[in-house]
Parts: structure tokens; sequence; C-alpha cells
């Protein structure tokens, strides 16, 4: 499917199918090299060049702070809170918490998948991880035979590093870690395995956005790309659609702290991604998710060249038709609505679904 440019600027249209770009997201003369590297935690500024690129967990893997990080993120395990749940399940002990997650990694599947956005997935695909369980309960959710159901394979670290090794081996530009929260001990643990090993493409943080700032912190410089949602604008619809009462106070606070990381998108001369944020936001019926304010939110406390990915493939799954207002798709004019928010926030950077 074409895709086609708004009158929103560089707002660019995508599908879920399309497997290679046939836009590029910003002029050629704000595109950097694969050799660009930045830590960018100020707002609006142009990428600054660094002489060599490769994945910042190379550079703590070589000073030794990646094998502290192994050690200080499995403390967590013990009393969980590795998540906001803060369950204190005793994981170590093969204690399950609200995630269903306990001392082994869990996997549903692992592949080359290309229908992420254009700069994920790029012409060779992005190296895919899905985990097993979730510490959100959405109603919705279109992948519950995964993250509520728990169907999946326990594997240990050194089989997930493996893993990132077969996808890196397959030509995958990145390594997406699909609802990796609940499991971020074990991913930095075989990440630090699998960089021993010869690991060397970036690192995609595929969340729900309800992340705990301690893991992000040990996170630090290991994540290259963060690929957040911003779910909910209301801690009430929060907890009747995906059973969290903090999700907005935690999600807000993870955003900035996933955009002071990783900045602004960065990407190479061929249009991948190599660093930076892109948030994405599911539109709902009835505007539940209340995109207006979670657009409001990422102009005025992130920056307003922020990376949007507005999503409207909304359907009804897993327990959404308990709710009438969950029981339809997204009408036209709903659609219409988010995207209007998008330009009244000054957003212009990003992609929607035809
Ligand atoms: S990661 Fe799982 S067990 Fe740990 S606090 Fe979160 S929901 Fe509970």
């Amino acid at each position: 499917m074409t895709k086609q440019s708004l009158n929103t600027g560089r707002l660019l249209r995508f599908t879920r199918n399309d497997r290679v770009p046939n836009r590029l997201l910003t002029p050629a003369s704000s595109r950097v090299s694969r050799d660009a590297r930045v830590r960018n935690d100020s707002y609006g500024n142009p990428p600054q060049m660094s002489p060599s690129h490769y994945p910042s967990y190379l550079s703590l893997l070589y000073s030794g702070e990646l094998e502290k990080r192994v050690e200080a993120s499995k403390k967590y395990l013990s009393s969980c809170t590795v998540c906001p749940r803060n369950c204190r399940a005793n994981r170590l002990d093969n204690q399950k918490g609200v995630c269903l997650a306990g001392r082994d990694v869990r996997v549903s599947s692992y592949n080359v998948h290309y229908g992420e956005e254009p700069p994920i997935s790029g012409t060779r695909g992005s190296g895919t991880i899905f985990f097993t369980g979730c510490s959100l309960k959405c109603r919705f959710c279109q992948n519950y035979p995964i993250s509520q159901l728990n169907h999946g394979n326990n594997y240990s670290t050194k089989q997930l590093a493996g893993m990132m090794i077969e996808l890196q081996s397959l030509g995958a530009h990145n390594i997406n870690l699909v609802t990796p929260t609940h499991f971020v001990p074990h991913i930095i643990e075989a990440v630090y395995l699998a960089s021993q090993r010869g690991l060397a493409i970036p690192l995609v943080y595929n969340t729900s956005g309800y992340d705990s700032i301690n893991m992000l912190r040990l996170l630090d410089g290991i994540i290259d790309i963060y690929l957040p949602d911003i779910k909910y604008a209301s801690d009430e619809n929060a907890f009747k659609y995906s059973t969290v009462r903090d999700y907005v106070t935690v999600n807000r606070q993870a955003l900035v702290e996933m955009h002071r990381q990783a900045g602004r998108l960065v990407l190479d001369s061929d249009g991948i991604a190599v660093q930076g944020m892109i948030v994405r936001h599911l539109i709902l019926p009835e505007d539940i998710a209340q995109t207006g304010a979670s657009m409001a939110f990422i102009a005025e406390r992130l920056s307003a060249d922020t990376y949007i990915s507005l999503m409207n493939q909304y359907f009804p799954a897993n327990n959404a038709h308990k709710f009438k207002e969950l029981s339809r798709r997204i009408r036209n004019d709903e659609y219409d609505y988010a995207i209007q928010c998008l330009q009244k926030n000054g957003l212009e950077n990003g992609w929607i679904q035809e």
C-alpha cells in the first residue's frame, strides 16, 4: 500500500504490512550515517556525528559495567520489584507474580519481522523476540494467548543470547524485545553473554510503557531504541481496562527517562534507526485512550519532534466484548480526531496507519 505524506508535513502513512519503507522520514540533510552516535538529551538539536557507531552496550561490556548490571538487576528478583506492580514474589524460587513470570525467561517465538515501523523493520527486518506474560492485563489485548495465557516455553539466558545471535546472523537490523518489562534481568544477562559472542546490532525495547525507573536506569546505555506505548491519560481508564491503578504516573515518568537516555530518533544513511525513541499510541473507541491529553504530554514534556506511531488497528479481542464501549473498531471520525490531536500539538514526525 502506498504511503502518503500528510498536510502535517513529515507525518507519513504506513501499514503494518509494508516491508520496505518507500519514503524517508526526514530530509536528507538531517539524516546521519551508520557511523553517527549521539546521547541526545537536548530537544530538537541535530544529532552529532562521532567517528564510529556501535551499540552502546559494547562500551559497557568493555568497561566491565555490563557485568555489574547483570548482578545488580538479579537482586530485584528475590522479592520482585522488576516492574511497578511490586508483587515481591521470590522469582529466584520460581514464585510467580501478576505477570506470570517465574525464575526462567519465557519466550513465545522469535523471528525476523517486517511489520514494525519503517526504520525498525528496514529492508532486512527486525529480529523480534516475543516474551510471554505481561504485567498489564489489558481487557482488549490482541496477544492475550501469549500475554495472559502464558503460551510459550522456558529458556535459559544462554539460550536467549543464542536467539539474539541467530537473529543477527539472519541479517536483522536490530534485536526487538517485545513485552520485555518483567524479564529485564534476564535480558541484561543475555545481552552480556551475546555481546561476548559477537552481538553488535542495536537493541529495541518494545514495551507497554509500564516500566519501573529502577529497571530503566539499569538499562541506560544498554538499550539503543525505546519503543514504548502511551496507552492512557487517565488512571481510572487504565485500571478499568488494563488493571493497573498508576499507569499514567508510571508511564509518564518512564517516557521522560527513556527520552533522557535515548533522545530523538537517529537514522543511518539507509533510514534505519540506530538510536532514539518512537512512542506508540493505540486509538481506542470513545476516546478511552484520551489521545489529545497524551499527545499534549509528549509535546510539552518530551519534545514536539518526538516520533509518534499512531495505530488505528484496534479490534475487540480477549474480553473486550464484555465492555460495550470496547466492542467495536474505531470510526473514521475518531481516527480523524486523533490525527487532529497530533496536528494541534505540533507533532509532525512519525507514522499513521491506513
Ligand atoms: S515483574 Fe512480575 S512478579 Fe515482578 S513485580 Fe512485576 S508483575 Fe510482579
